[in-house]
């Protein structure tokens, strides 16, 4: 049994075939399927999607930090996060996705650095794991974290794309799980080359469905049940049975969102 740690199903990509993903996925042994937040256009198809599928489909909440950037209503929707984390009535299985992303632009560092530490410090309230994206800034992401030393933080680094000094560095921050997808299956890509290198109790699997689909369906439209294929490839990178990289990363995200 796999379990997918990221994958965005409640998009509109799927609104045709939604029920047929979610069984090719079952079918192919991606049982468990956890569905990051991004920001309130999203909310009510994320929070339908977790309603439709009870235990199948685990919802996380908070706000995506390009959901931050030029938006005049950026406060509005943190305050929106917090209050769907603080109220009782629904279990969120992580903070997220969260974090950094200065790939278009870095001129909204200081505003994305602000919401990240405020959902760091919720996170830590509420005693939850993040679900980190970090895109084009891992020193910067490092630094904040540091920050953190021995609070206990904890949470996934999504679609983890640093090299093996930013791997080790971010362990000495809480603990941390690295999520691997699709891109660790395209040739040279640097998570391919460092995959040997990363524990295996250290990974988890994730889609990040609809985006990066893995070899050879690379380009079209990403699906959950594709993270089988995934599982396979890092066997494969990592020279290990595929059934104990299936079992291991199973129960390392187990362990990390709590999920029974
Ligand atoms: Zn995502």
């Amino acid at each position: 049994m796999i379990i997918d740690t990221h994958t965005h199903l409640y998009d509109e990509a799927f609104d045709g075939d939604r029920r047929q993903v979610v069984d090719a996925a079952v079918e192919a042994g991606v049982e468990v399927l956890l569905l990051p937040a991004i920001d309130s256009s999203s909310h009510r198809a994320l929070l339908t999607m977790a309603d439709d599928y009870p235990g199948r489909c685990l919802p996380m909440m908070g706000l995506h930090p390009t959901s931050v950037n030029d938006n005049p209503h950026w406060q509005t929707e943190l305050e929106l996060v917090e209050n769907h984390l603080r109220r009782a009535t629904r279990r969120f299985c992580a903070i997220g996705e969260v974090g950094l992303d200065m790939h278009w632009s870095a001129e909204w560092a200081d505003r994305q650095i602000e919401v990240f530490r405020h959902q760091v410090a919720l996170a830590l309230e509420l005693d939850l794991p993040l679900v980190i994206h970090t895109r084009d800034c891992w020193p910067l992401m490092i630094s904040i974290l540091n920050d953190y030393r021995g609070c206990g933080l904890r949470g996934v680094m999504h679609a983890f794309s640093g090299t093996v000094e930013d791997y080790a560095a971010v362990k000495t921050c809480g603990d941390f799980v690295f999520g691997v997808g699709g891109v660790a299956t395209y040739k040279n890509s640097l998570i391919s080359r460092i995959l040997p290198q990363i524990a295996l109790e250290d990974i988890v699997l994730e889609s990040d469905a609809p985006y990066l689909a893995p070899t050879p369906m690379r380009g079209q439209r990403n699906q959950s049940a594709w993270v089988a294929t995934i599982c396979c490839h890092v066997a494969q990178i990592m020279n290990l049975p595929r059934e104990l990289v299936e079992r291991q990363t199973t129960a390392n995200a187990r362990r990390m969102f709590a999920i029974e």
